[in-house]
């Protein structure tokens, strides 16, 4: 009984510490049978991916499924819902080289327009002081269920972190989509009735590490305590005893 893939990893190229390789030997040393790189998404004022080093990571994931052919190595990112119509910082031609694509919202993304930057950026950002109005979490979530519905997301990474959302509207239409809910190996966001009204949906879970470096690889201690602790059926977890399979991978010809 066991999580058989981490599909939530960050690297030099953007907020981890070490480098793709580093996490993937740390993946084949704990036995996993799958990986992703997902580095934050572009828009990121500090830590998105620059794309003057996509091409390096491409050759590099490739150079490494050579070496470590016992993984399966998926190349994404951690892309980010930077606007209430769902926006998500990502162009059509990432298609091309993206296998996976987690997704979530992240303060300090550049968003799409100063009304957006006024009606979207602004007040989520400030919510640690303020209050979330229900105004804004009606869209907030509006623009996760848009993102989910536009975009090949296959994850959203840890739901109602820094931000407030109705997790069951956006459960529902990600089981219609076939996108996972992640509980986030560093801090799972949502309450505990939260989790269990997602529950009440179609919708599958994942569990993923964030890993900013390559010691917490795999490391899957906080959400599977949360599967203990609210008895979450374990078939409800996309990578548990299983591998998932992803939406968009499985739309691509790869
Ligand atoms: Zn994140
Ligand atoms: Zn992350």
């Amino acid at each position: 009984m066991s999580v058989l893939g981490d599909y939530h990893t960050h690297t030099v190229f953007s907020h981890g510490h070490g480098s793709i390789e580093d996490n993937v030997r740390a993946a084949v040393s704990l036995g996993l049978k799958e990986v992703a790189i997902t580095d934050h998404g572009f828009w990121h004022r500090f830590y998105g991916v620059r794309r003057m080093d996509l091409q390096s990571m491409i050759a590099e994931v490739k150079r490494l499924r050579e070496v470590y052919p016992n993984i399966k190595i998926y190349l994404g990112l951690e892309a980010n819902i930077v606007d209430g119509n769902g926006r998500v910082d990502i162009e059509d031609e990432d298609d091309e080289w993206m296998d996976i694509m987690v997704c979530g919202y992240h303060k300090c993304t550049h968003t799409t327009s100063a009304k957006e930057l006024l009606t979207f950026g602004l007040p989520n950002f400030v919510s640690g002081i303020t209050k979330f109005s229900s105004k804004q979490i009606v869209k907030n979530t509006d623009a996760y269920i848009k993102a989910i519905e536009n975009y090949k997301i296959d994850i959203i990474s840890h739901p109602n972190y820094g931000i407030k959302t109705d997790v069951k509207e956006i459960a529902e239409a990600a089981a219609r989509k076939g996108t996972f809910l992640e509980l986030n190996g560093k801090k799972v966001s949502m309450t505990d009735a939260e989790i269990e009204s997602i529950l009440k949906t179609d919708v599958k879970l994942i569990v993923d590490s964030d890993a900013h470096s390559a010691e917490k690889v795999g490391y899957f201690g906080v959400p599977l305590s949360y599967v203990t602790r609210l008895g979450i059926p374990t078939d409800r977890i996309a990578n548990f005893d299983k591998l998932p399979v992803f939406r968009r991978y499985n739309d691509s010809n790869r």
